[in-house]
């Protein structure tokens, strides 16, 4: 079983905020596409193990970048080539990001003819005032517009939403959150504002023409979301996602659950269990090189260590936890005792977040509490071998 991952890397302008790979030019969308076409067919020559173990494909993510500028033929083609090179299960999971000023009636027709069975929708805020700042594509008439028609035809629908941007009082993000649970919205995925480096964001908070972001009042809003989320219904299922009964991002999932994965496109990475390989960010660099019958990867084989940290770190954000019978079992380059020596470090280190609350165990389980939650990276750093 394993997933893939298609990188659109066009957007119509890029937010403040944003670090991931993409170009705001589109002149050479069409030949990225079919650059896009011949990776994934060149894939069983280059990696022929990771092909043949995949197994049946049982979720395709569009991500970028922006997907929804993406034509419908465009996704049909991408769809129909990754069903002759990969076994795709009948009920595999297709997701498609849109940003609200893509969405319209015939998109959407066109999104569900292709294939597409699940949105997934970046409002980020209901605000004006923070879609500007954010500097999004979007206004928040759109934001709302979008919802509304997006619901006529897909029930399998996930917005983002961030918080922790400075001018976000506590009160406006409740509104966000109400305005999504009143819409019905089986899945939200909510991060706190991060500032990566080389931004646009990073560049004016040095230059002090916006205001840093403020750890506590990130950390207030996170509380505030678990308990709205939690009264609505949703499951708070990992960090950053909360969902309806039954409606889990099974792509996401089957990430946390270490399930192999191909991304195809600029930037995109793979995963075969042991090793991770990603494209160059370079969409000129990865069009000519595919012309030339190369994919332009670098390989990275991980260690034992490298192994069980990745588990920590992507456990300890779910809400089923570490599983620390998995830590002895699927780690490749340790032998059995060795293994089992790692499991004991891992629950002594685990006891003083235990005796102050910050995490439980639960017989081969070791899970954050809320208040863990609230410091999940740095847990997962500690217990780190
Ligand atoms: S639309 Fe998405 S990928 Fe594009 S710049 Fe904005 S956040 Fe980044």
């Amino acid at each position: 079983m394993a997933g893939i991952y298609i990188h659109i890397p066009f957007c119509k302008q890029a937010c403040h905020y944003c670090n991931f790979h993409f170009s705001t030019s589109l002149r050479y969308k069409n030949e990225l596409i079919t650059a896009l076409l011949k990776e994934i067919e060149l894939t069983p020559n280059f990696f022929p193990e990771a092909t043949a173990s995949a197994g049946i494909i049982e979720t395709i993510y569009f991500g970028g970048g922006t997907p929804s500028l993406c034509t419908q033929d465009e996704i049909k083609k991408i769809l129909d080539k990754v069903r002759e090179i990969f076994s795709v299960s009948a009920d595999v999971e297709i997701t498609l990001e849109a940003n609200p000023d893509d969405i319209s009636e015939k998109k959407l027709q066109q999104w569900k003819e292709a294939g597409i069975n699940r949105l997934s929708i970046g409002i980020q805020s209901f605000f004006e005032e923070d879609l500007t700042w954010m500097n999004r594509a979007h206004n928040s008439r759109q934001a709302w517009e979008s919802l509304g028609l997006a619901t006529r035809y897909f029930n399998n629908i996930t917005i983002d939403l961030i918080y922790g941007t400075p001018a976000l009082t506590n009160e406006k993000w409740k509104q966000n959150v109400e305005k999504a649970i009143e819409l019905g919205i089986p899945h939200l995925s909510c991060y706190a504002l991060t500032v990566e480096p080389k931004t646009p964001l990073q560049k004016l908070i040095r230059e002090h023409r916006t205001p840093d972001v403020n750890p506590d009042q990130q950390s207030e809003q996170f509380l505030l979301l678990m308990e709205w989320a939690q009264q609505a219904g949703y499951e708070h299922y990992e960090i950053s996602n909360f969902a309806k009964p039954g409606f889990r991002s099974r792509h996401n999932s089957s990430y946390w659950q270490g399930k192999p994965y191909f991304g195809f496109g600029p930037s995109a990475h793979s995963f075969d269990g042991q090793s991770r390989w990603w494209n160059v960010a370079n969409n000129t660099k990865y069009m000519r090189s595919i012309g030339e019958g190369t994919i332009p990867f670098e390989k990275e084989v991980l260690t034992a260590t490298q192994q069980i940290n990745e588990l920590i770190m992507i456990s300890l954000r779910t809400r089923e936890g570490l599983n620390l019978e998995r830590v002895t079992q699927n780690i490749r380059g340790m032998n059995k005792e060795e293994l089992a020596e790692v499991k004991v470090q891992l629950l002594k280190e685990s006891i003083k977040y235990i005796k102050n609350g910050l995490m439980i165990q639960e017989k081969e389980w070791l899970r954050l509490t809320r208040e863990g939650r609230l410091l999940a990276d740095g847990i997962a750093a500690d217990l780190f071998l």
